[in-house]
């Protein structure tokens, strides 16, 4: 994942506007003035002590730029079968009746829900898909 914590301002162009306009003040204030105080000292103390702006090169800029804009993260992995909330795969949406949820090849045999190749971002979409396919197969069977 890649995350920017400065998407409304490009940094570079900002460091070197400060450079020229504010160049006794600290990095970590300027940029502190965007983001919590906190999160831009902490960042900046990875690419050493903080310093005025003016003293900052233009390969540091280009560094510290990277680094707010493009904050790398590899997810070391899910939290597995046991946190799961949702399923991927199931019955195939093609052997059943988009409208009854009857399998099309067995007479009387519904499915609806969870069991169904249907996956829905988190936020109540699994929920309203088994409600909705339910009281959809129940309304024919
Ligand atoms: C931890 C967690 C959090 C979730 N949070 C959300 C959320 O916030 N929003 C959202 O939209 N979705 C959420 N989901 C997904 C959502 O719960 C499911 O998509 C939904 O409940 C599916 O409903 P269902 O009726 O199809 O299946 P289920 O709710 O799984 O119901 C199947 C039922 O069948 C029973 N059963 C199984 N085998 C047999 C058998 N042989 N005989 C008789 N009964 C049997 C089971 O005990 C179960 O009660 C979450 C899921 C989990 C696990």
């Amino acid at each position: 994942m890649t995350i920017n914590l400065l998407p409304d301002l490009d940094l570079t162009e900002a460091i070197k506007q400060w450079q020229r306009e504010r160049p006794k003040a600290e990095l970590k204030n300027l940029i502190g003035e965007r983001l919590t105080k906190r999160l831009a000292q902490q960042w900046l103390a990875f690419s050493g002590e903080s310093k005025s702006v003016g003293q900052y090169s233009s390969k540091e800029i280009a560094a510290i730029s990277a680094r707010f804009h493009q904050w790398r993260i590899i997810p070391s992995g899910t939290g597995g079968y046991r946190l799961a909330e949702v399923t991927k795969g199931g019955v195939d949406t093609d052997a059943l009746s988009s409208k009854t949820f009857e399998a099309k090849q067995v007479k009387g045999l519904y499915f609806i829900g969870e069991v169904v190749d249907v996956t829905g971002w988190l936020g109540g979409y699994n929920f309203q898909w088994a409600w909705a396919s339910g009281h959809c197969a129940g309304g024919f069977v």
